[in-house]
């Protein structure tokens, strides 16, 4: 069993060799007890909150830590290959935290859920960990449950190319808003205003971002979607109108840093009555998943937005994906594909 092993806590950057392994040869037992499921894995996800499951124990732990000498997990899919549990028999294709192997025995109690029609569907089945899994939904609830977007109202993401960003401009605009996207290279910008049809975009690596912002927005911005952090939030919270909302939906910029500088001028919030709220995707409600579901199908389906993933081949490769994912290398939802369904 092929797998990308945890090998040690990260400050900075995390190094390909030095944080993880890739091993050959690693056992799987296909001796299932009852409840127990073997799937197959054909796609994991790479989001940057597993950078904070990298944290070492002098550092707070965010998220659950990865165990050293275990395999990484995350979403993924897979393909039911043996089965002791009945509501997810062989041959399902499903969805759940799954680990970077080739092979997973899945223990009894561990939820999975079944991707009904996957072999049928007019959609890439990798949209189940993007678009129509975790990155879609935190697009939707955190824009649509903290954002509290109107029609007419500017509002700006960061990081607008990735996983997130793309959806939540997309979605901005299907309800009026104007929107503004800020993205790390010429081309991703390119795409923000040619195939997105965002309102305006910048380069925030040659530019200055509040100067840019300013001439983007001229009016002032609504809602700040931040999924920067640091300096974004900073020339966001400058630009803010009264009453504006500040989404905290991630701070990438942060992740990889010791000790970053934060944000020196949160008492704007004060006289502009801004809001800030962070969020946790897994908080949010199965009936807004419902009808995240139903509508990010449909809108995919009809072509009313569309979606950009980025897609390595071979789980060998997952380690440098990941880290230049971390780095801005990605150009949409960043996914690594082990096996062909
Ligand atoms: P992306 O697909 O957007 O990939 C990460 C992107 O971040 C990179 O491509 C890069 O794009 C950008 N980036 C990296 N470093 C910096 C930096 N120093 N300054 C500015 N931009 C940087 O990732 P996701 O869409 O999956 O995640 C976006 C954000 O949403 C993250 O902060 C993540 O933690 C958060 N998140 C939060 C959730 C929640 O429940 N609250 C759930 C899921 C995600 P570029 O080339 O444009 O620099």
């Amino acid at each position: 069993n092929k797998a990308v092993i945890f090998k040690k806590y990260a400050v900075g950057y995390p190094v390909a060799d030095e944080h993880f392994e890739y091993v050959t040869e690693r056992e799987v037992s296909y001796d299932l007890r009852d409840g127990e499921v073997l799937t197959r894995n054909l796609f994991v996800s790479l989001d940057p909150y597993l950078r904070a499951r990298m944290r070492g124990p002098e550092e707070t732990a965010l998220f659950g830590r990865f165990p050293i000498g275990e395999p990484l997990d995350n979403h993924a899919i897979g393909e039911v290959v043996a089965s002791k549990n009945p509501a997810v028999p062989v041959g399902s294709v499903v969805v759940g935290y799954l680990r970077f192997e080739e092979y997973t025995h899945v223990p009894a109690g561990h939820r999975l859920t079944i991707i009904e029609g996957a072999r049928e569907s007019k959609l890439p089945l990798s949209v189940n960990i993007g678009a129509l899994g975790m990155p879609g939904f935190t697009a939707y609830g955190g824009l649509l449950i903290h954002g509290k977007p109107k029609a007419g109202e500017t509002l700006y993401v960061s990081a607008a190319s990735g996983a997130v960003g793309q959806l939540v401009g997309q979605m901005a605009k299907t309800l009026g808003l104007r929107v503004v996207g800020s993205a790390g290279s010429d081309e991703k910008v390119a795409y923000l205003l040619n195939e997105l049809k965002f309102d305006a975009a910048f380069n925030y690596k040659n530019s200055d971002i509040l100067t840019s912002l300013k001439t983007a927005a001229p009016e002032g911005i609504n809602i700040y979607f931040d999924n920067v952090g640091g300096h974004h939030l900073e020339a966001a919270l400058e630009w803010m109108l009264p009453r504006g909302r500040v989404v905290i939906c991630g701070q990438i910029g942060d992740y990889n840093t010791a000790n970053p500088p934060g944000v020196r001028n949160l008492f704007v919030c004060v006289p502009k009555e801004i809001s800030i709220q962070g969020f946790k995707v897994n908080n949010f409600s199965d009936e807004l998943k419902a009808q995240f579901k139903k509508d990010v199908s449909e809108w995919l389906l009809s072509g009313k937005i569309i979606y950009r993933e980025d897609i390595t081949v071979g789980l060998e490769n997952a380690p440098s994906a990941f880290i230049g994912m971390l780095k801005g290398k990605n150009f949409g939802k960043a996914t690594v594909k082990i096996a062909d369904l």
